[in-house]
């Protein structure tokens, strides 16, 4: 591939959730250094009147608005997805991180939506810098057809930074999401200079399914996240464990053949669509 000559850096996708608003801000009181010898950065606010009013989106999620078969553009974010398409998409030398933050206790998680060689390497080297990190596989729907705001060009991943309330800052979080920007920008720039060291194996997961809440014929939950799994993004839940426990005092139980890694668990953000949890399998990756 040719060298990344600009990365686009987006915050704000989600109205509500900071960290990636402060880290720009941070880069425009020069606190931060998001430029390398080999690019620049650019920043840019996702959703600008989302994040003006708090809020998540007004009409509908910005970050479900990228897939090249998506309906006719009517709603406030299907109309700024076009806009950002025309404007952003047509850069075959950008590499755009957009950052995100999550209630649920995910740490600093980095997201990436296909499997070549750039991506995994990416993976590594980012666990080689931060051994907490977890890296995420979502890598189920081909490259034009995932709905994502960092796939409208041709390079994209997403930082995705918890547990954080969504419209609170917290140090800890904004200090995760530094330390993975850090490490995705020091990629780019050695991946430029064919400066790369020797990258180790390592462990990921890759995205499977979600969990969806069981409810009753008024719309209400029959049941929620098990005391054993909630707060546990990334542990394993094995064959035979409770996933949610209901209110009549039964447990729903993994029906898998193999363990399994909840994330996104009780992501506040989920609600609407009574999403419990999202669950990945682990997988070993050679570079
Ligand atoms: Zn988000």
């Amino acid at each position: 591939m040719e060298n990344i000559t600009n990365i686009l850096l987006v915050s704000g996708t989600h109205g509500n959730e900071l960290s990636g608003l402060y880290l720009q801000k941070l880069i425009k009181d020069g606190r931060y250094d998001a430029n390398r010898s080999t690019f620049s950065t650019s920043l840019l606010t996702g959703n600008p009147e989302a994040v003006q009013q708090q809020c998540r989106f007004l009409d509908m999620d910005l970050n479900r608005q990228f897939s090249t078969s998506r309906q006719e553009a009517t709603s406030k974010e299907a109309k700024r997805s076009q806009a950002l398409i025309t404007q952003y998409a047509d850069n075959e030398k950008q590499l755009i991180i957009d950052l995100h933050n999550t209630t649920s206790n995910m740490g600093a998680t980095l997201i990436l939506l296909s499997e070549s060689p750039f991506y995994t390497k990416m993976g590594a080297y980012v666990k080689q810098r931060m051994p907490d990190a977890n890296i995420l596989f979502e890598t189920r729907t081909s490259w034009p057809e995932q709905p994502y705001l960092c796939t409208m060009g041709q390079y994209g991943v997403m930082i995705e930074v918890g547990a954080q309330a969504h419209g609170s800052l917290k140090s800890e979080t904004l200090d995760l999401m530094k330390r993975m920007t850090t490490a995705v920008l020091d990629y780019i720039e050695k991946s430029n200079l064919g400066q790369l060291d020797q990258l180790n194996a390592y462990e990921a997961y890759f995205y499977l399914e979600e969990v969806v809440v069981p409810l009753d014929q008024d719309g209400q939950r029959l049941a929620l996240v098990h005391p054993t799994v909630c707060g546990q993004d990334f542990q394993p839940v094995y064959p035979g464990e409770p996933l949610l426990a209901t209110f009549m005092g039964s447990d729903i139980h993994w029906q898998g053949e193999h363990e399994i890694y909840p994330h996104f668990i009780n992501e506040a953000a989920y609600c609407a669509s009574n999403i419990a949890m999202a669950l990945a399998e682990k997988k070993h990756i050679e570079v």
